[in-house]
């Protein structure tokens, strides 16, 4: 059996979008610039694309950017922003220590330029606590940056009671919805979000191309500076075929939302179940509030590398935490703001199932990582140490 258990990573393209994508590199390689017919279809093409893309969430199709994806929008809003508030004087920004790196590697960038970044505690369950936002925000905060869902835990935020209290407070509230578009209903109005990230590739649209938005009134910075383009916010020639696909697969996604949900979440707390009856495991992040397809567990004595590699050899697409680079194990940084130790974050496992999984494909998942971690603990100094009472057990 093969399972593709990593959706979360990215997605297979549907069908939908694939023959949307085809369709436009066929009957629309128009320049959509141009003035002739051919370009003119082509420029059709992109606006039906801003339009669907804007219905899905509430906006206005003049909010919506197309960029190259989740990074490039995560980007822009941040450097955004951060130009807004230079120009008032304001050089704080809230945002929260398991963030996607686009977004943390910026806030790293805009420190090094004097501006200051507050991180709130996310919490033994992954959540951020409305009161200590409230608390964090001050005369001269220009940008609250929160991400909709997490990648790893799956943990989805109070997003409506967060921007009602930005807005209250008179500051811009930008977040991260990668993990969240096409999964989770999002209505920017109700939920007062100034700006919005979104890649296509994480709900079964092409890689490469995803949007902004912005809300209208909002000046927005580019990054990549040439042709007027994209209202001159965003220079380059459209990726006209890739933004159809990814309208093509946000509608779909959309379409489907509450029964994809439905089946998801149901299979995720089968498979939560079944992973928890693994001695010395927990699951990260909160039980409930968190995306229907996402399941993240630690197990004490094990190497999540090792773990993954024995799984792809059982058919089996999964993640982990820890990140291998150059021979330094570094754990993930999203594990340990939610107060996982270094050991234990390193034996974490991200099980994310896509909308078509079946019961079979989950008892599959359970059995085989049940005997893996098995199998690796029977030879792990580490665990035989644990076992011994040489060290305490912390699961
Ligand atoms: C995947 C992801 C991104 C990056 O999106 P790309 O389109 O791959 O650049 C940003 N934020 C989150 C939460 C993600 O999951």
């Amino acid at each position: 059996m093969k399972v593709y258990a990593d959706n979360a990573a990215t997605t297979k393209m549907s069908p939908t979008a694939i023959s949307a994508m085809v369709a436009v590199m066929e009957n629309d390689f128009g320049n959509p610039s141009s003035l002739y017919s051919i370009g003119q279809s082509a420029k059709e093409v992109l606006e039906q694309a801003r339009s669907d893309i804007a219905a899905v969430i509430n906006a206005d199709p003049q909010e919506i950017l197309f960029t190259s994806g989740g990074s490039e929008a995560d980007n822009q809003a941040l450097r955004s922003a951060a130009e807004i508030g230079r120009k008032k004087g304001k050089k704080h920004i809230i945002s929260t220590p398991f963030e996607h790196h686009a977004i943390l590697h910026t806030l790293n960038k805009l420190e090094q330029e004097g501006y200051e970044v507050t991180l709130l505690p996310v919490h033994e369950e992954g959540i951020v606590r409305i009161e200590e936002l409230e608390a964090a925000i001050r005369e001269d905060t220009c940008l609250v940056t929160i991400m909709f869902a997490n990648n790893e835990i799956g943990t989805v935020q109070p997003i409506a009671e967060i921007g009602e209290v930005c807005h209250k407070h008179g500051v811009l509230f930008h977040t991260d919805a990668v993990q969240a578009a096409g999964h989770l209903p999002i209505d920017v109005k109700a939920m007062h979000i100034d700006m919005l990230s979104s890649s296509a590739h994480k709900y079964h649209g092409p890689k490469g191309v995803g949007f902004l938005y912005a809300r209208k009134g909002i000046a927005l910075t580019n990054l990549i500076e040439g042709g007027a383009q994209e209202k001159g916010k965003r220079a380059g020639t459209e990726n006209v075929p890739g933004i159809a696909a990814m309208a093509a697969a946000l509608k779909e996604a959309a379409g489907h939302m509450t029964e994809n949900a439905r089946h998801q979440s149901a299979l995720r707390d089968r498979l939560i179940k079944g992973l928890s009856e693994i001695p010395h495991s927990a699951l990260n992040g909160d039980a409930v509030h968190r995306l229907p397809g996402n399941v993240n567990f630690c197990f004490e004595g094990i190497e999540g590398e090792s773990l993954l590699l024995l799984l792809d050899d059982r058919g089996i697409s999964a993640s982990s935490g820890s990140a291998c680079t150059s021979g330094s194990l570094d754990p993930s940084h999203v594990l340990l703001s939610i107060g996982r130790v270094h050991d234990v974050a390193h034996g974490s496992l991200r099980l994310t199932l896509g909308e078509d999984i079946t019961e079979e494909e989950v008892d599959y998942l359970i059995r085989n990582v049940q005997e893996v971690v098995d199998y690796l603990r029977s030879f792990s100094p580490f665990w035989r140490d644990l076992e011994d009472g040489k060290r305490p057990h912390i699961l």
